[in-house]
């Protein structure tokens, strides 16, 4: 069996102040053709999952291009096109191939591309023909647009949010497509749209006992494989929302009547996955009224959503109203970890702290600082224990809250950006993280007692706010009211 395998992924966040460019891929995770590293990323489930497949069954495994970029705003038309055509470029040198097993995101959009995964899938297809398996994993926060279902032979998306499960989907998907290729199924799909946008804290229920059964029902009574679309808020395109998508095994009914069947489900426990967010003084004195540490979660200054990282709203919070013992990051201000390391460790000076993105990052801040740690090329565990690169970082200390500064723009997943600088996190009364969920599966672990703020900022909760010009109305929860359903 010939098998090609690649990558080309990243969220754009529409409503974000930065433009996705080739730096931003080139920070995150770039690699040639052939030249990934012998360890999985976050964006290359389908290659590492081949080499581990493949190698016990003798495959010729022809690895492309794999490119994935930190969540930022809108590509731009010559970074998409550059690296898309790339990846095209490596198949068209592989062919002839059997399969080809593709880590997309699902979410990407760019200057004139309001649907990359569905552009460039439907240029594989176009490329290999009717015959050759295409199948591609994603994340749960993609958009699921018709022309990636009709390209795909199998998609199959993360269950897990935080999203540790990248190398098991991986997995599946490869087996489908394998057994797709050998000619033991015929994989059947259904999608329906829930009309719906909605988050899934797998950590919590609804969410965890919905992902559970459907897990169940997989491998079994024809169904092949099932994967529920969370949507991704802030990407401002006609397809966004919260889907789901069923494979049989050859039986078109029973695809399209358990799609509908598990979105009835979903829809009706809509209220239940919402998430009850308090604002920022509120999610502080809720913290300080119980013992620490409390994990805070800044999501609307999530760089894995889009933002900048470099938002100050909780610091001139915690400053303003005297809270000490305190840890908050990660906060991206390369400039700031450059002056740090002039300055050296130990030393104190005065530093602009952050804001300095956009107005959606507020206003920068000048503190009195201790330079208490200083990291070069400092990594982070990601999930599924992937290295993260966090370049040089420094932690500083002010009035009481130790704050982890990075010069590559990331969200916290590892406890270990903290305590790689030396900053621990046990006796903190408070932790601000800057990320959405992908913490939980880190600092869950240190504590149980997590609050998510609805704090100002890119990823902002507060979704009516965000001036949508292209997502398909009615929408809940931005259009209807509660009782509504569908
Ligand atoms: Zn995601």
């Amino acid at each position: 069996m010939r098998v090609f395998s690649g990558s080309l992924a990243t969220e754009t966040n529409t409503f974000g102040p930065m433009p996705t460019g080739l730096a931003s891929f080139k920070d995150r995770g770039y690699y040639a053709a052939g030249q990934h590293p012998d360890h999985l990323t976050l964006f290359s489930g389908p290659t590492w999952a081949a080499r581990l497949r493949g190698r016990p069954a003798g495959w010729t495994l022809i690895e492309g291009m794999v490119a994935g970029a930190q969540p930022s705003g809108t590509t731009s038309r010559y970074a998409y096109e550059l690296l898309r055509d790339e990846l095209l470029r490596d198949l068209k040198s592989a062919l002839p191939v059997d399969m080809v097993l593709l880590g997309l995101h699902g979410a990407m959009v760019a200057d004139g591309y309001d649907d990359c995964e569905g552009d460039l899938l439907h240029r594989v297809r176009e490329m290999v023909g009717p015959h050759v398996v295409i199948g591609a994993e994603l994340d749960p926060h993609n958009h699921l647009t018709p022309a990636m279902v009709q390209s795909a032979d199998v998609l199959v998306s993360f269950k897990e949010y935080p999203h540790t499960d990248v190398l098991e989907r991986g997995l599946e998907l490869v087996d489908l497509c394998t057994a797709k290729a050998q000619g033991r199924i015929k994989p059947t799909c259904a999608v329906v749209d829930c009309q719906m946008i909605v988050t899934m804290h797998t950590s919590r229920q609804p969410a965890r006992n919905f992902v559970d059964k459907i897990q169940s029902m997989e491998g079994k009574n024809g169904v092949l494989s099932i994967s529920v679309t969370h949507g991704f808020a802030w990407g401002d395109v006609p397809e966004m929302g919260t889907k789901i998508l069923v494979y049989t095994d050859n039986d078109l009914p029973l695809a399209t009547a358990l799609a509908r069947q598990l979105a009835d489900e979903l829809i009706g426990m809509r209220e239940q996955l919402t998430v009850n967010y308090p604002d920022m003084d509120e999610a502080l004195s809720s913290a300080l009224a119980n013992a620490g540490p409390v994990v805070i979660s800044d999501g609307a200054d999530n760089p894995g959503g889009g933002a900048a990282g470099d938002s100050t709203f909780f610091l001139h919070k915690l400053i303003d109203r005297g809270i000490r013992n305190v840890a908050l990051g990660p906060l991206w201000d390369p400039i700031a970890v450059r002056i740090a390391f002039e300055a050296g460790e130990g030393a104190v000076l005065k530093l602009r702290i952050g804001g300095k993105i956009s107005t959606l990052s507020g206003d920068p801040i000048d503190l009195l600082c201790t330079v208490k740690a200083l990291r070069a090329d400092m990594e982070m565990t990601g999930l599924t224990n992937t290295p993260v690169a966090l370049g040089n970082c420094a932690l500083v200390e002010s009035a009481g809250i130790q704050i982890a500064l990075i010069s590559l723009r990331n969200q916290a997943m590892g406890a270990d950006l903290f305590t790689n600088l030396g900053c621990q996190l046990e006796d903190k009364k408070i932790i601000v993280v800057k990320s959405s969920q992908h913490f939980y599966a880190s600092f869950s672990k240190l504590t149980k007692h997590v609050i998510y703020a609805a704090s100002p900022g890119s990823v902002t909760l507060d979704l009516k706010t965000l001036d949508y010009r292209k997502v398909q109305r009615p929408k809940w929860p931005l259009d209807l009211s509660s009782h509504s359903h569908f």
